[in-house]
């Protein structure tokens, strides 16, 4: 008998009625044989409407009583899931994060996990009984006060425990039905990924696609976990995310050279005007963007023009973060002496991605070739092993993400994505 961790996002668990087909689902697994921990999130859009309250109540929130009231989302779910499942004719007990033994460092807002202690949910599960916990929190090791795990952050709790706890599967459930070759919404004949790499995955929920927590996947990856990304409105098998090899074996008779087309609209781009071409200026531009704590992507610096010996450079941020870095690098211009600066948040990123591709010549020629054909201009590029990014502007993602699509047989001749409740998650 096996241990099988499941976690329901905010759709799978929006109200009453979510709540009971969730756990008459839950029941059904431990029916078939199973031991089952379940992971929670806040029902619905509970989380932002708990920060829209904290920030009419005070404009600058402390982050230890943000974290106190965002949990509390996650510990109504557990609750009433719990009381759904005594209905069902089974025992359920709920757990907070604490009460779970998830252990925290101090950064509230974005506490990482440093251990997990599952004591009393292997005992509850031993004892028979369903253990519901409550995602995305935790304890400080240090200061004994609650912790968030950052948005979304439910994932990583369920991966976390699973690990914890040797489960067999950690299975995340959403309100689509896997992880698809391209965001659905958009691109109407993506395909579902059977199996996928913690590799790929990665890659694709970093360049935006919204599968994943990204820490989730990291902490999949470190331990081996396989995640089983399904949806809670269908009985369909949905994604496994597991390590390359197992992908391989699986697929060996027609490898696919790319997984999956992500994009990001999220995104936006600084330039920096008549940039002195010499030694040290780069870098005090960057210094300047890194201590406002403004994580870039993507740097582009132009060759300098010979007559002036000026250059520019441009580079990608979130576009969230984009006045403070305007901000931070204006003080620099006397002492950088660059001419000015442009912001522009009108772009995307679109990127490929496929382990298949570090082996397989001309991959980023079909790609850019397939954008030219579109009429997609590139404004900038970068590349990793498995992925190949451009930005483009914002008006043509759409646009570039179907080219890319087709220029690499991604499509299925049937619509097969359904996209059932809310967000996503
Ligand atoms: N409820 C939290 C959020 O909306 C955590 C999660 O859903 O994973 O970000
Ligand atoms: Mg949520």
């Amino acid at each position: 008998m096996g241990i099988v961790v499941q976690k329901y996002g905010g759709s799978s668990v929006a109200d009453a009625a979510g709540i009971k087909r969730v756990a008459q689902r839950i029941v059904n697994t431990k029916k078939a044989g199973h031991q089952v921990v379940v992971v929670v999130s806040a029902m619905g859009d509970t989380t932002d409407e708990l920060i829209d309250l904290a920030n009419e109540v005070s404009p600058l929130p402390p982050a230890r009583e943000l974290d106190m009231l965002l949990t509390a989302g996650e510990r109504m779910s557990m609750a009433v899931l719990a009381m759904a499942i005594h209905d069902l004719g089974h025992e359920a007990r709920s757990f907070t994060g604490s009460q779970a033994g998830v252990i925290t460092d101090a950064e509230h807002g974005k506490a990482k996990i440093i251990d997990v202690t599952p004591g009393r949910i292997q005992t509850a599960i031993d004892e028979g009984a369903i253990a519901i916990v409550a995602g995305f929190q935790g304890v400080s090791q240090t200061t004994k006060d609650i912790t968030t795990l950052g948005r979304g952050g439910s994932d990583t709790t369920a991966v976390a425990l699973a690990v914890a706890l040797r489960a067999d599967v950690c299975e995340i459930y959403s309100d689509v039905d896997g992880i698809f070759t391209a965001d659905p919404r958009i691109e109407p004949r993506a395909r579902k990924v059977p199996r996928i790499s913690y590799e790929e995955t990665l890659e694709m929920a970093a360049q935006g696609a919204k599968i994943l927590h990204l820490r989730c996947v990291e902490y999949a990856r470190r331990y081996d976990m396989p995640i089983h990304v399904r949806s809670s409105f269908s009985e369909k098998e949905g994604t496994w995310v597991v390590k390359a090899e197992d992908v391989a074996q699986e697929e060996s008779m027609e490898a696919a050279i790319i997984t999956g087309v992500a994009h990001d609209r999220s995104q936006a781009k600084i330039t920096v005007v008549g940039v002195p071409d010499k030694p040290g200026e780069a870098a005090a531009i960057f210094r300047a963007v890194a201590d406002a704590q403004i994580n870039i992507d993507m740097i582009v610096q132009n060759v300098s023009a010979a007559a002036t010996s000026l250059t520019d450079i441009s580079f990608t941020l979130p576009s969230g973060e984009g006045q403070t870095a305007m901000t931070a690098l204006d003080r620099l211009k006397a002492e950088v002496g660059f001419d000015g600066l442009q912001y522009d948040d009108s772009i995307g990123k679109v990127s490929i991605v496929g382990a298949g591709m570090s082996s397989s010549p001309g991959i980023s020629a079909r790609f850019f070739e397939a954008l030219s054909e579109a009429g997609v201009n590139i404004e900038m590029i970068s590349t990793s092993e498995i992925r190949v990014s451009v930005v483009v502007a914002e008006s043509q993602v759409q646009d570039a993400v179907n080219a890319a699509h087709a220029a690499f047989d991604l499509g299925s001749d049937e619509i097969e994505a359904v996209v059932y409740g809310g967000t996503g998650r």
